[in-house]
């Protein structure tokens, strides 16, 4: 990455967009390429545009089953014609179909050589080896064309551009096997705390069970980004500096969570600072003010917040976009929508908010904010079947049910 700029930022904090722009601004993504089979490749960057090497399906095909004629113009009720044969998928009929006549057809099957219709099969009676027209028909073909899905040279997916289920499928359909991807950045976590024990074991006075670890991985995991290493240190600056050159030395960028407010065993921030760069420090936010970007060994480095539900959002907020340019992606991050609030709220204003929502409809569909809960930065429960990151305003104290704000959606894209 790029020496970030340690410009000066406002005493509390930085807000978001800014410090969105500074770390994106700090990267400079070369992600090495891997060529992958398809069913690896999925949620992956395509680091080359594909295009179709031929047409696809390639020949016109049947639609539906029933019989091909050739009659130009839609025909008339009493109509009728000789059956000279018969295709099916993967089974065409061989020869040029003449005036009068019809072929038997099955859907997907090749259109035969004259064909410029098929009639649906409920439309017609077979009477020996005639084909007679029982009811009117529509203008409607039902041909598929030989280059529905794509024409030679067609673009089917572009540089840069995140597979999904469609994107694989159309692929395959159009008889692409291999993909060359981006490698997904390694994420080196680094959880940190003297009070923190794992869950399962026994707890001592004022220890807390660790859940950042979990949290993070699994959301992580979530987003398509499996972690490459995690390690867990006390609050020890030789203990949490040999971690960092640990990280730094088998990963893409490194995450840390906790310590990086400006306590007495708060060291984070102070041995970036010593063995890399401080880009900024503290954000206008809430949850998520102690947070800290920086670059260590020329990596991006992250220090999250320790409270479970800061750590979680300003991951969300600023190391997705971050992983997303690494793979040389769009940092697309989240959607955002218009909601209403549910219910009326009130709130300490004084800092930009990202509230933890459901959604939920009115009756007359449009989208609704539903806050339950508290919403401490230490309560994971209010990320529990979150759907919504509420932007309420820095200023807000008092808000109306009903009042329209925006909301990033916690949902991920399926094609
Ligand atoms: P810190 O920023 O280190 O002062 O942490 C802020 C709060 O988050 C404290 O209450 C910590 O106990 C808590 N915390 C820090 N790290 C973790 C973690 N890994 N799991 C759960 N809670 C944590
Ligand atoms: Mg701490």
């Amino acid at each position: 990455m790029a020496e970030p700029k340690a410009e000066p930022f406002p005493a509390e904090g930085l807000p978001l967009q800014e410090a969105r722009a500074r770390v994106l601004a700090a990267l400079r993504p070369h992600p090495p390429i891997e060529t992958l089979p398809l069913a690896a490749c999925l949620g992956r960057v395509v680091a080359q545009s594909v295009l179709a090497s031929e047409a696809v399906p390639g020949f016109r095909a049947a639609i539906l089953d029933g019989y091909a004629v050739a009659d130009a113009m839609p025909p008339k009720p009493g109509r009728r014609w000789r059956v000279v044969g018969h295709c099916a998928a993967g089974t065409p009929y061989p020869q040029l179909m003449g005036e009068g006549e019809a072929v038997r057809i099955l859907t997907g099957a090749p259109l035969p050589e004259g064909a410029a219709r098929v009639l649906a099969q409920e439309q017609v009676e077979v009477q020996g080896a005639s084909l007679l027209l029982a009811e009117a028909v529509g203008p409607e073909p039902w041909i598929r064309a030989a280059d529905e899905e794509a024409a030679p040279g067609q673009v089917l997916v572009e540089a840069g551009q995140r597979l999904g289920p469609a994107d694989l499928g159309r692929l395959a359909g159009c008889g692409v096997a291999m993909l060359p991807v981006a490698a997904r950045p390694r994420i080196g976590l680094l959880i940190t705390g003297d009070e923190l024990v794992s869950a399962g074991a026994d707890r001592g006075p004022g220890e807390i069970w660790e859940s950042n670890g979990t949290l993070l991985e699994a959301l992580f995991a979530r987003l398509g980004y499996p972690l490459a290493q995690r390690l867990q240190v006390a609050d020890q600056p030789e203990r949490l500096a040999a971690a960092f050159d640990q990280l730094a030395a088998g990963c893409d960028l490194v995450v840390s969570t906790g310590g990086v407010s400006a306590g007495d065993s708060d060291w984070i921030r102070p041995l970036l600072a010593e063995r890399g760069t401080v880009a900024f420090w503290k954000l206008f936010l809430r949850p998520g003010r102690p947070f800290a970007f920086g670059s260590l060994a020329g990596l991006p480095f992250f220090g999250l917040p320790g409270n479970p539900v800061a750590a979680a959002i300003t991951a969300l907020q600023l190391v997705l976009p971050a992983l997303q340019a690494l793979e040389g992606g769009d940092a697309v991050g989240l959607r955002r929508l218009r909601v209403r609030l549910a219910a009326p709220l009130r709130r300490r204003p004084g800092r930009p908010e990202l509230a933890r929502a459901r959604l939920a409809f009115a009756d007359d569909g449009l989208p609704l904010a539903l806050l339950e809960g508290s919403q401490a930065s230490s309560r994971i429960g209010s990320l529990q079947g979150a759907e919504l990151l509420l932007e309420l305003p820095a200023e807000a104290a008092t808000l109306e049910a009903g009042t329209e704000l925006w909301a990033q959606l916690l949902l991920l894209p399926l094609f």
